[in-house]
């Protein structure tokens, strides 16, 4: 059930303390998560910054907030500038504090690559990639305490090098970021590498999990799909093309880009 269905943010209930807000009209079909615990709330990703998400996430957020981005990608970081402070796996400190690694027109690029009806008051013209001082440096296996709540940081690079999955155990929760989803798994970027996403998808597939929560398109994730991708990495390593440029793999649910 929509919550919030406006013209930019839809938010919908994961349970009675976690929240959805998705950008459903953008090709990425980016997807943010809110969690309330009893002392923090949680933000992991801010989306595009096409729109202000702070407005939509200040109806629901219950306690005063920590946000972190999965990693510094323009739709995981276009929402910071909203917000007072952020937390950044140390991979990507200086991507998000003055040497982002790809040109603006590549994002802007990226950002109109397919139709799409902005909100009236978004120009593209002005777009910039965030930059910012985090608060706090992240590390593999740090916990973010949210009060009722706990959250382990799960460091799982190869998409990008600072990439991080977060892990809620009590739930069986695993907010995967840009490491699983259904969709195109992306390791072409020059900053990318396929061999450490096989690695991190290695470091996540064992986890209890009852539910993924990706941060872009379908919601509805077989908890299956990390296995399946993980067959599918060993599969392009054993006909040895595990290399970047080696090309798109299709797969059922999936497709990965090396
Ligand atoms: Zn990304
Ligand atoms: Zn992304």
């Amino acid at each position: 059930m929509n919550l919030i269905k406006d013209d930019w943010f839809t938010v919908e209930k994961v349970d009675n303390e976690t929240y959805v807000i998705s950008e459903y009209k953008h090709w990425e079909e980016t997807h943010c998560y809110l969690l309330n615990g009893t002392t923090n709330s949680l933000l992991i990703d801010t989306g595009l910054g096409v729109k202000n998400i702070k407005a939509v996430v200040n109806k629901f957020a219950t306690k005063p907030l920590i946000v972190i981005p999965t990693h510094t990608h323009y739709d995981h970081i276009g929402g910071l500038r909203y917000f007072d402070n952020f937390y950044i796996h140390e991979n990507e400190e200086d991507w998000i504090n003055g040497n982002f690694p790809l040109p603006l027109d590549f994002i802007k690029n990226l950002l109109i690559e397919e139709p799409c009806e902005f909100p009236l008051d978004f120009n593209i013209d002005d777009y910039e990639i965030f930059q910012g001082k985090p608060t706090k440096i992240l590390k593999d296996n740090d916990i973010i305490e949210l009060g009722n709540r706990t959250i382990q940081i799960i460091h799982t690079p190869g998409h990008a090098p600072g990439h991080i999955c977060l892990y809620e155990k009590e739930k069986e929760y695993l907010y995967s970021g840009d490491l699983i989803y259904k969709g195109k798994l992306t390791a072409f970027f020059p900053t990318s590498d396929p061999k450490t996403y096989k690695n991190s998808i290695d470091k996540v597939v064992n986890l209890p999990i009852k539910k993924i929560l990706p941060s872009h398109f379908d919601l509805d994730l077989q908890t299956s799909i990390i296995k399946e991708i993980k067959d599918a990495f060993e599969q392009i390593e054993n006909d040895g093309k595990l290399e970047q440029g080696s090309g798109l793999f299709h797969y059922q649910n999936f497709t990965i880009s090396i």
